[in-house]
């Protein structure tokens, strides 16, 4: 009886065990889900879809644009936060608007993790990606959106984040890319609307410690092979049509894309980053491994393919054109050329002079850990500023109405020899 009670513990352990196990093993398979929160609408819809491949078919049969051909993308980032740490700071928003940058306009370095044969493959997409500078309703905004819910963690199936009940309702999807950044439940990373779903809920959604371009203090330990920014360049691939190399449903699906080959699944990061490896469909194909759309990881993936690029392009100038005519260029800012902050390592007094600029401005200044310290209005074309403040970095963000026209890192040290809080600074040329 004892034995098999003792027997009966054991099987009971292991099998909590293994449940407990299960859906990190689930989770670990889906970083992503965007082919399961697009399978509902593709299964309900399927002329939709059909027309839509039509259409990328009909377009890449006619005259396309020229390769030099270069592209806007309005975004809007919608911040949805529960406690204070998800409501990241601007500056690592700009961080991962940088990546976005880079990545769809190939002026990353890492290429150079591609063989000869592959740099011939590496696609460029000449998108770049502004942050809105008007809204909806054509007021200035920042092009962030920052929205406290009570809810703890999204999921992809219930698309919670975009309701304004319990997180914040998108933009117009005809005039905004729209970027909800949130906590999604148990490791999820991010999900994305393929090209033809409802307009209300168009746009990708991201975890908030995969947001930025390193790994952070924060970043969850399952995200540190996958963060850096990647994340949301994968799911931006999924909103111009891009699919995983394994098909929808997979394995050995179709993704539209010749170069990729047929694939029996994903690729997880590894310490060899292989260019290609062999897939085992029925007929195993050499498959080209260091892309987006793939899982193998922010220190493997390093550029999209040219044909990923001629798939997204036909999306956008298809299914997205309205967002490419109703682009409203932002107005050029001048006058901030010579804005001088000094010093900037400073006991605590600093000036900035706005030399060129004459108006009412804001001046805000954020501790690294992003709370606002200070903040001040000038109508004057240079403000002194006496801040007592503990040692460290800061930085100093210059507003004009809502839109940032400056920003300068500080540092404040007791230890500097500039800036006493009672010592005038003296121009020296004037002495
Ligand atoms: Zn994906």
């Amino acid at each position: 009886m004892y034995i098999l009670n003792k027997t009966k513990t054991i099987m009971l352990k292991t099998l909590s065990i293994i449940l407990h196990l299960i859906p990190l093993m689930v989770l670990s398979q889906y970083p992503c889900a965007t082919d399961e929160y697009n399978k509902p609408f593709i299964e309900q819809n399927p002329q939709r879809y059909d027309k839509i491949e039509k259409d990328i078919e009909n377009y890449l049969r006619g005259p396309q644009k020229k390769s030099e051909e270069s592209y806007i993308i309005p975004i809007v980032v919608h911040v949805v936060y529960n406690d204070w740490r998800e409501n990241l700071h601007d500056s690592i928003i700009y961080q991962q608007l940088k990546v976005l940058n880079d990545r769809f306009n190939l002026r990353n370095a890492d290429t150079v993790l591609l063989t000869d044969t592959l740099q011939n493959w590496k696609g460029n997409f000449k998108i770049s990606f502004e942050l809105a500078h008007l809204d909806p309703e054509g007021y200035p905004t920042t092009g962030i959106t920052r929205t406290h819910t009570n809810v703890g963690e999204f999921s992809y199936y219930s698309n919670n984040v975009k309701k304004s009940s319990q997180g914040k309702r998108g933009w117009p999807n005809d005039r905004y890319l729209n970027i909800w950044i949130c906590d999604l439940y148990d490791g999820l990373m991010g999900y994305a609307q393929f090209p033809g779903g409802e307009d209300w809920s168009d746009g990708v959604v991201v975890d908030w410690q995969s947001v930025g371009d390193r790994v952070y203090s924060w970043t969850y330990p399952m995200f540190n092979k996958w963060a850096k920014g990647h994340v949301l360049v994968h799911e931006i691939g999924h909103w111009l049509n891009l699919h995983h190399p394994w098909g929808d449903w997979g394995p050995c699906g179709d993704d539209h894309i010749p170069e990729t080959g047929l694939q029996d699944g994903p690729i997880y990061p590894s310490a060899e980053c292989p260019d290609t490896l062999f897939s085992q469909c029925d007929t195993p194909e050499r498959v080209f491994v260091k892309h987006y759309m793939d899982y193998v990881g922010a220190d493997c993936m390093c550029t999209f393919t040219k044909n990923q690029v001629v798939r997204g392009i036909a999306s956008l100038e298809t299914y997205r054109i309205d967002l490419l005519n109703n682009y409203v260029p932002k107005p050029q800012l001048t006058g901030f050329e010579n804005t001088v902050v000094r010093p900037s390592f400073t006991k605590g007094r600093v000036i900035l002079q706005f030399p060129d600029y004459e108006g009412e401005l804001q001046i805000i200044i954020y501790d690294m850990l992003g709370r606002i310290v200070y903040r001040e209005y000038t109508t004057f074309p240079f403000i002194d500023m006496r801040l007592n403040l503990p040692n460290g970095s800061y930085l100093i963000d210059v507003f004009k109405n809502t839109e940032r026209v400056f920003q300068r890192k500080i540092i404040i040290n007791s230890a500097s020899p500039y800036g006493a809080s009672l010592k005038p600074i003296i121009n020296k040329n004037k002495i």
